[in-house]
């Protein structure tokens, strides 16, 4: 990474966005825009349109229109592999571009950024662009007079809801697979994050994908994002973010017309330490950098410590030393290991949670509180709190910032039982040189992720999704195709 090229792109102003719809980008049909400010200095970036449910609904008739005169789904597989190929050429050639855009919007450390964001983007969008053209229906096992076939139809118009943490990378994981399936979609990006992946819409016409077949309207979740899941227009609905909101897109469907539902939510991912780890100073370094990259504002974080009895001084110690080696400060710096939290608001709730857990008998070890405010930017200094039982609120709550919280365990089945004891199921790992007691974990550990001596890294070849309260459905790899079909059967009388 070039440190002045970076310096170069952070002076650029950013002209004020608008909707992407139809092909043509407009403002919002009441003409309103909302300040973009930067989690780096608290100052207005830009303005982005203030979406109303009119442009909501504007967006999905034109995916609904481009959908049924078939200007996508009705090119041939190869055509449609052409314009994604292209389209992630163009996400590669402007990837620090839109790096520094999406870090000056959302804090993420650059390093991280560069690679998760359009590096992980443009591979994922290649992934699916590549498969297109390798998916087959299928013959059923039928009685000789009978042909059963089993055709996979686009669904037709999905809705996209985003969060901000990584918006690239989460907006590939619906936009590859739903598109090169051939259908419509209408991408929502959230209010704190949504420069770099309206660039990347933008550069999706570039590549040649037809006006109507990807939309994206900016604004509130409450106006926009509603007027999307209440939409009788949507048939799919794909969604990243927290638990609260998830619950309401489900009711908005069951109040609508039953569109089908996908979620992706929170986690409280544990990270369980044994004694016999290969290498308990690589899994410490591991553990810092699995809960503190990006501030914390990861969902497969693993928030949760579990560490055997025996180690725990000699680990914590190690966790905190590891921990004091990561610089926190300006994201755009390429020497920096943890940016920015994304908003005021996110920064006020993790100090509060540090609070509770004060309150609850946790002692904060390191951390704890806001750093650089002289900045005006919204930086925490990276928090480790021990003493959590397995009930108090850090252990049972998403904070989704910079705060791990340690829990000691005495034997294998409290490990699992301790890692199973919260409504969420997105991540966790556990770290033993024993390949039955790592088994064991990956079958006891409830989730969708099972890590073993690692955390974090899974490539786009493996399913993400969660359990329990963390969601249904799944990104990323081919299993994520299927949430964008409809199966039909013909059933043929020979
Ligand atoms: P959020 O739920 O506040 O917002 C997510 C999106 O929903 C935003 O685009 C927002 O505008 C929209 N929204 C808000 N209210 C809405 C409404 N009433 N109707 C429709 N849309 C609405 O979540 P967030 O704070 O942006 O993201 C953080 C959460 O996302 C965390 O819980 C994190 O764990 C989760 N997350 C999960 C994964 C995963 O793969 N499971 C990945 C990243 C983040």
């Amino acid at each position: 990474m070039d440190q002045s090229k970076i310096d170069a792109l952070r002076a650029h102003p950013i002209p004020p966005r608008g909707h992407v719809i139809d092909g043509q980008i407009v403002p919002a049909s009441d003409g309103a825009t909302m300040d973009v400010l930067s989690p780096l200095n608290g100052q207005v970036l830009t303005q982005v349109a203030k979406g109303t449910a009119r442009d909501m609904t504007a967006a999905i008739a034109s995916a609904r229109a481009a959908f049924e005169d078939k200007r996508w789904c009705g090119q041939p597989p190869a055509a449609r592999k052409k314009v994604l190929l292209k389209w992630a050429e163009l996400i590669e050639a402007n990837a620090l571009e839109l790096a520094v855009l999406g870090v000056r919007d959302n804090g993420t450390e650059i390093g991280m950024a560069l690679k998760a964001e359009p590096g992980s983007a443009a591979g994922t969008i290649r992934y699916y662009a590549e498969a297109l053209d390798k998916l087959y229906g299928e013959i059923a096992p039928t009685p000789g007079d009978i042909l059963g076939m089993i055709h996979k139809e686009p669904v037709g118009v999905v809705g996209a809801i985003i969060p901000w943490n990584f918006p690239m990378m989460i907006g590939a994981w619906k936009l590859g697979p739903a598109l090169a399936l051939g259908n419509s979609v209408v991408l929502k990006p959230a209010e704190t994050a949504s420069l770099s992946l309206m660039r990347m819409t933008e550069l999706a016409l570039e590549a040649g994908l037809p006006p109507g077949v990807l939309n994206a309207v900016t604004g509130e979740g409450a106006v926009v994002g509603e007027a999307m899941g209440l939409s009788m227009d949507v048939d799919v609905l794909v969604f990243t973010g927290s638990g609260g909101t998830g619950r309401r897109l489900m009711e908005y469907s069951a109040r609508s017309n039953m569109k089908r539902v996908y979620l992706e939510l929170g986690g409280k991912s544990p990270n369980i330490v044994f004694a016999d780890a290969p290498n308990l100073d690589e899994a410490a370094k591991v553990a810092a950098g699995g809960i503190f990259r990006n501030a914390g504002q990861v969902c497969v974080a693993g928030s949760r410590l579990l560490v055997e009895a025996s180690i725990h001084d000699e680990f914590v110690a190690a966790v905190t030393k590891a921990t004091a080696t990561m610089r926190v400060g300006d994201p755009l710096s390429v020497e920096t290991q943890i940016g920015a939290v994304n908003s005021e608001v996110q920064l006020k709730q993790n100090l509060g949670f540090v609070d509770i857990a004060k309150a609850e008998g946790g002692e904060v070890i390191t951390g704890g509180d806001r750093i650089l405010q002289e900045t005006g930017g919204y930086f925490m200094a990276p928090t480790i709190v021990t003493g959590v039982t397995r009930d108090a609120t850090l252990a049972q709550q998403e904070v989704f910032g910079p705060v791990l919280g340690v829990t000691p365990f005495e034997t294998d089945e409290e490990a699992i039982q301790i890692a199973n004891s919260t409504v969420y199921g997105l991540a966790g790992a556990a770290w033993t040189s024993n390949l039955s007691r790592a088994h064991k974990m990956v079958r006891g550990v409830r989730t969708g992720v099972m890590h073993i001596n690692t955390y974090g890294g899974a490539d786009g070849t493996v399913p993400l999704g969660g359990v329990g309260q963390s969601g249904n459905g799944s990104d990323k790899s081919l299993h994520a195709l299927e949430k964008y079909v409809n199966l039909k059967t013909a059933w043929i009388k020979l």
